[in-house]
């Protein structure tokens, strides 16, 4: 396999060599629209032909220097800002013609040397995570032994593999074995300040901090040591979890979908390119008229697009997209050559979110793409996902159902449907209160989440009851598979300040016959899972 740091040198080369091929078709063009703008007889001739030249030298001004003419791509500039402003008094300054004419014929001159192009030092961005998201190991300095003990069996049975630390001596024998993947530091430990104080915001290992006080000063202190998360007591452990699922899943989540439009091809490319070493998927749509379907088939994370495009500007795209309320959370940056503050700020105002100036360096547009990205996606799942669990919320589980009986129907493909409740879970809440039994509803939805399949779609329907369907699986290897998890959820232990307990859940199971309908199926599940709670409880039923 090629050397990737020298494969992608070899195809920014390439792309560096279509633009030179631009430029050796462009830049003589120019100067002959320059040469018809001196002989021009009079103003009325001579605007049009400053019209072409200023789109000209636009392009250029935000393309040449991402290629490595940076000269080139700042003489155009300053000549583009005098034509535009030759252009806005609709007329050109007599005395200064010439040169400006001379000028335009003299930037073939600065077309011949090409520096590195935009090409910088490579971007760390965490990505490289080995382990899956709930399989993390994560260690926890705590003094209190009944919080301590609490936050470790909690994670445990939220599937992490955690382990409580009373003394800072033992936790740095731990992290020097290098084995831990986040750190969760109680900061009322007496040797938390110390621990904090000499951490900085660049020690590699990702950690939380929990604190009595929710004051400004504590919350910088944990900024300052690097901390991701910043959680006040009394704990909430599922918001504990919350900030770790964040924290991982960013750093081995799918990769982010970024729409570029523009209708410079190379520069497009260039983009796309930079972007796609760092892990985003990119598609790049040269034609404006054909956005609406690249939103819908590709569904972009981030948009890019320029501002000035030959049948459509840039703001009016963002418009059209913002017509539609499915993609109100995509972001929307322009890219693009304009300088003008005012006319970059009228763009905000109309639609889109963000102004980024070509050229631009490769660094500064994958910060600008990623942090975005990473930003939409965030709120994206808030919204979309029970806050609880982070599963489906009901009425997105129930249209996955319809959606995959359907599936099944068609593919005539055994799907399953699992309607699963915990037992006697009032009892739970009533006992040992509510943030308790929130624990256990965690503790199921992850165990649910870890062993059920990529394709099986969870959702909480429910307070406390979940509902599933899995493709392409019969009746009895759902109630095969869920009769495991089952086991697996009654020999997990709780803990409610000393005390201990063990919850159970009865599911129904129910195979489609590739006839019945979402809702009748539904309908099935519940009625064998009615018939698991009258049968006893702590079992599966499957729907004859
Ligand atoms: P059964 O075995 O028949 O299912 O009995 P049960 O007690 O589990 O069933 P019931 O439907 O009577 O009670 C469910 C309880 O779940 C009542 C409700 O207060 C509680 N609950 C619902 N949502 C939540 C939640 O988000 N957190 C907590 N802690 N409790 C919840
Ligand atoms: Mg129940
Ligand atoms: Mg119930």
């Amino acid at each position: 396999m090629a050397d990737p740091a020298a494969e992608l040198q070899r195809q920014l080369q390439l792309l560096a060599e279509q633009f030179r091929q631009r430029l050796q078709r462009d830049l003589p063009e120019l100067s002959a629209q320059a040469e018809a703008l001196g002989k021009a007889a009079n103003e009325a001739a001579r605007q049009p032909l400053l019209l072409a030249i200023r789109q000209q030298l636009h392009k250029l001004a935000g393309s040449a220097g991402t290629f490595g003419f940076a000269a080139l791509g700042e003489q155009a500039r300053r000549l583009e800002q005098q034509g535009g402003a030759w252009l806005y008094a609709g007329q050109c300054d007599g005395s200064q013609l010439p040169a400006f004419i001379a000028d335009l014929q003299r930037l073939s001159a600065l077309a011949g040397n090409a520096g590195p192009g935009g090409s910088s030092e490579p971007l760390a961005l965490a990505f490289e995570n080995r382990r899956t998201p709930l399989d993390q190991r994560i260690a926890i300095l705590e003094e209190d032994p009944v919080q301590g003990q609490s936050v470790e069996l909690t994670l445990q049975n939220f599937g992490y593999q955690a382990r409580w630390y009373a003394s800072a001596a033992e936790l740095s024998a731990r992290l020097a074995q290098q084995d831990v993947d986040a750190l969760i530091i109680d900061s009322d430990h007496s040797a938390a300040p110390e621990l904090l104080a000499g951490r900085t915001s660049q020690s590699g290992l990702p950690l939380l901090v929990i604190s009595s006080s929710n004051d400004f000063a504590s919350q910088l202190r944990a900024v300052r040591a690097g901390a991701v998360g910043f959680l006040c007591k009394p704990l909430n452990l599922p918001s504990l979890e919350n900030a770790l699922q964040r924290l991982f899943s960013l750093q081995q989540g799918q990769p982010y979908r970024v729409l570029i439009v523009d209708d410079d091809l190379e520069l497009a490319n260039r983009y796309a390119l930079v972007l796609r070493q760092h892990h985003m998927h990119v598609q790049v749509c040269h034609e404006p008229s054909t956005v609406l379907e690249y939103m819908a088939r590709f569904a972009p994370e981030v948009l890019l697009l320029d501002v000035q495009m030959p049948d459509c500007e840039g703001p009016e795209l963002a418009q059209i997209i913002r017509f539609n309320d499915d993609w109100l959370r995509v972001p929307i940056i322009y890219l693009s050559a304009e300088t003008d503050l005012s006319r970059q700020m009228q763009a905000l105002l109309r639609a889109g979110d963000d102004f980024v100036t070509k050229p631009i360096s490769d660094n500064a547009l994958i910060t600008s793409v990623f942090s975005r990205a990473q930003r939409a996606r965030q709120l994206s799942n808030a919204l979309a996902r029970d806050s609880l669990t982070g599963l489906l919320k009901h009425a997105d589980i129930k249209e996955q159902v319809s959606y995959e009986v359907a599936r099944a129907i068609r593919s005539r493909r055994p799907t399953s449907v699992v309607m699963l409740d915990i037992d006697h879970f009032k009892q739970v809440n009533d006992q040992h209160g509510h943030p308790i039994g929130d624990n256990v509803i965690r503790a199921l939805a992850n165990l649910l989440r870890q062993r059920l399949r990529k394709i099986d779609s969870l959702g909480r329907y429910g307070g406390e009851e979940f509902l599933a369907v899995l493709p392409d699986c019969s009746g009895e290897q759902a109630q095969k598979v869920i009769e495991e998890i089952r086991q697996h959820f009654t020999r997990l232990t709780f803990q409610a300040g000393q005390q201990q307990f063990h919850c159970s859940f009865s599911a129904g199971v129910v195979q489609s016959n590739g006839e019945q309908s979402a809702g009748e199926l539904l309908h099935l599940a519940d009625q064998a899972l009615y018939a698991a709670k009258h049968g006893g409880r702590n079992q599966v039923r499957l729907a004859v």
